[in-house]
């Protein structure tokens, strides 16, 4: 069986597509089908974000998706038949939960606003680690920092300095051997099964993420950085953005 084809890789604002399922294995895991498809826009659980919800509907059946995990080289769709059910081999159609995937891709990307702000600012941070499920927004940096609340100050100042300013963000596939013209920051864990794509924010140099974005930053909204925490060389910047 080959990998899924991670279609959210190529085009991350697609909500609706169509595919063939694969595999379906009834009671996977706490009641739950799993659920399998030759190609998916659905993204699974990764890189801190939270995965999509939505429906797959075919001739003989709907099912609704709860939860989407990637497992080694595969998106499994967990969730329940709403309606009949769904052969190996059957043409389906699917729909994303757009407001769901909103609120994810407008949190993820106000992370990676976060790391231009630092930047802006001449901090010498670097970024270790994003957390961007809704309510427990953070990013976590490498680094010392003296006065939590001047930095706390100056960073939500800057980074809804840029939101009001507005940028496009752009994504791009490259090599592995390509990557370091398009991004500064090489991560010590690439992933050997998915491709490489490079996000962009405006004109800066890109850095490698599987995660999906709005398409201008001004769609993030008015970012509160709620308050910024360091310890033993660890700086937890942790922040919100309306719903
Ligand atoms: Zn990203």
């Amino acid at each position: 069986m080959q990998p899924t084809l991670l279609s959210y890789m190529d085009d991350q604002h697609q909500l609706e597509g169509c595919a063939t399922v694969v595999r379906l294995e009834p009671e996977a895991r706490d009641g739950l089908t799993c659920l399998i498809l030759d190609a998916t826009l659905f993204y699974p659980q990764g890189g801190g974000q939270a995965w999509d919800t939505g429906l797959i509907q075919g001739e003989t059946g709907i099912f609704a998706v709860q939860e989407v995990r990637f497992v080694d080289g595969f998106v499994h769709h967990y969730g329940q038949f709403r309606e009949g059910s769904l052969a190996v081999g059957a043409e389906v159609s699917y729909t994303i939960d757009s407001t769901r995937r909103r609120l994810n891709s407008r949190l993820h990307s106000a992370g990676h606003l976060l790391d231009e702000a630092v930047k802006n600012l001449g901090l010498a941070w670097t970024p270790t680690k994003g957390i961007h499920y809704p309510g427990q927004a953070a990013v976590e940096y490498e680094g010392a920092v003296t006065d939590t609340e001047a930095a706390r100050a100056a960073l939500e100042a800057e980074s809804n300095r840029l939101i009001q300013q507005g940028f496009s963000v752009t994504a791009q596939l490259v090599s592995l051997a390509e990557l370091p013209q398009h991004s500064d920051f090489i991560p010590p864990q690439l992933p050997d099964n998915k491709p490489i794509r490079v996000v962009r924010m405006g004109a800066q140099k890109g850095t490698p993420c599987g995660g999906t974005h709005v398409k201008d930053i001004a769609e993030i909204g008015p970012m509160t950085i709620r308050y910024i925490k360091a310890k033993k060389g660890m700086i937890r910047v942790a922040y919100d953005i309306p719903e």
